[in-house]
């Protein structure tokens, strides 16, 4: 069912069909025609449509914002950040982009050599809800301007927001077909893979949907980026500003009501200061303001879907059952929103399959070490590595984090967080390719060398 329903109230704001298998066919053909004339335009055209397309998500942030909030259930306060920051990441590659881009001298023995890059086609663009307009910003902005044309089939529980994004691509000039929502369920993924129009994936969600659409497009012989889940630790050692670090813990936590993919998720505290950085974790948590979120004072809000919150109750209880202390939160909150209360959990056994899920919600688990290398061998037991934060003001310490940990991005004394002038991805089962920064701009083109004899 691809539907709006407000996961605060539960009421079914909009529903959708999907489109038939012929409108499929008239877009991905009109993608494949707008890519060969889009190939040709210059990047100062390109950055002008951009530039435009940042503009009117920041004058229109409140209206955009509001639909993330009704879709999926983010603060509107965080929605509307999540909108500044799509105006950001579009001004950026507006003005970054060609540099990004330029053709590269290459001195060898020929009379030239050099590389340029060149856009690859139509890309298919695989979102998740949770950041519904951020994910698909941070793939189309650098997309867009290198060249490419783009096909996003969005989460089937954000449709309203998938097709405003279409929308506002085409009020910035860009002509049609350069960016369209294809509003079809995921069954339909693996034939527009296969399309020979189409020429590679881009995916952001969970590993089972990485690992199908990953296969689909090795037979094919197409190029994926996968940006998938993450269990990120978050490392206090005894030099930090426990201040700091714990209220950054807290938000780190429950940042978009604990559904995102870089939220710190098992808290690793050194012996020294663990029974105070626990206490001060859990009276912060315990006096998060917690419900409607349209109201601009709430600091947490419902989760997306009823079956994420089944999820997550499972999980908890899992977690108790194998011998881990509840220390605060641990049920629905009562009213019928579907809204977890923020949640600590101490002792989870490092043996336990639950330890290295997971959580999508505000639930934190917290581990005792003893000092920065047992942190380090903490952190890392995760079939995951997407983000991590250690706090520390050690010199040496610092150096063993950024060495020691198996993750994308490793965040010294600050929250992991997304970052337009930033590479951004994961290693193991966090996914593999880069967005963001030169190394994302460079995913989806061909790096074509050039040897003039
Ligand atoms: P999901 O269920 O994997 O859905 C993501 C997208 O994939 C949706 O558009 C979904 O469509 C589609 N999809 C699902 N199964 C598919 C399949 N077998 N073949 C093709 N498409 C398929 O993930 P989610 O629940 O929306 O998002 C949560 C996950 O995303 C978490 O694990 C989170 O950590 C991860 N995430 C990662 C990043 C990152 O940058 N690394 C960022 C955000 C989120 P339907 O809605 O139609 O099923």
């Amino acid at each position: 069912m691809i539907a709006s329903v407000n996961p605060f109230d539960g009421v079914t704001v909009k529903t959708f069909e999907p489109i038939s298998d012929r409108e499929l066919e008239r877009r991905l053909d009109l993608a494949h025609r707008a890519f060969l004339a889009h190939r040709k335009t210059s990047f100062a055209d390109r950055a002008a449509k951009l530039l435009e397309a940042s503009r009117i998500i920041e004058s229109e942030k409140s209206r955009f914002g509001a639909l993330m909030t009704v879709e999926m259930g983010k603060t509107i306060s965080a929605a509307e950040a999540e909108a500044k920051k799509c105006a950001w990441v579009c001004r950026y590659y507006a003005e970054n982009g060609e540099q990004a881009l330029a053709q590269k001298p290459i001195p060898t023995n020929a009379s030239r050599s050099f590389v340029r890059y060149e856009p690859l086609g139509p890309v298919l663009a695989v979102m998740p809800w949770n950041f519904p307009f951020w994910q698909v910003f941070r793939f189309a902005a650098p997309a867009l301007m290198a060249g490419n044309t783009g096909l996003l089939k969005h989460a089937s529980n954000v449709p309203q927001c998938a097709l405003a994004i279409e929308e506002i691509f085409l009020r910035a000039g860009f002509p049609e077909g350069v960016f369209q929502t294809l509003l079809i369920g995921s069954s339909k993924v693996a034939g527009v893979i296969a399309d020979d129009r189409v020429a590679a994936v881009t995916l952001t969600g969970s590993e089972p949907a990485g690992r199908s659409v990953a296969s689909h497009a090795g037979q094919h012989i197409k190029k994926t980026v996968l940006e998938l889940g993450g269990s990120d630790p978050f490392i206090i050692m005894p030099s930090a500003n426990l201040k700091d670090a714990v209220s950054t813990a807290v938000k780190a936590r429950v940042i978009n009501n604990g559904q995102s993919c870089i939220a710190a998720k098992r808290f690793i505290i050194a012996d020294a200061i663990y029974d105070s950085c626990e206490r001060e974790f859990v009276q912060q948590m315990r006096a998060l303001k917690v419900g409607d979120p349209m109201d601009p004072s709430t600091e947490l809000g419902p989760l997306a879907t009823e079956q994420i919150l089944a999820d997550l109750e499972d999980q908890v209880q899992r977690a108790v059952s194998a011998g881990a202390r509840l220390l605060t939160g641990g049920r629905r909150v009562s009213g019928g929103s579907l809204t977890y209360e923020p949640t600590a959990l101490a002792d989870v056994p490092r043996s336990s399959p639950v330890s290295c899920e997971e959580f999508f919600g505000p639930v934190a688990m917290l581990f005792r070490v003893k000092d920065a290398r047992e942190a380090i061998e903490v952190a890392n037991s995760t079939p995951f590595g997407l983000g991590a934060s250690a706090w520390t003001q050690d010199p040496a310490e610092q150096q063993l984090f950024i060495e020691g940990i198996e993750s994308g991005q490793v965040f010294i004394n600050a929250m992991v967080a997304s970052d337009p002038r930033v590479p951004f991805g994961g290693v193991k089962n966090s996914g593999y390719g880069r967005e963001l920064g030169t190394p994302g701009i460079r995913e989806f083109v061909n790096v074509k060398s050039i040897w003039v004899g």
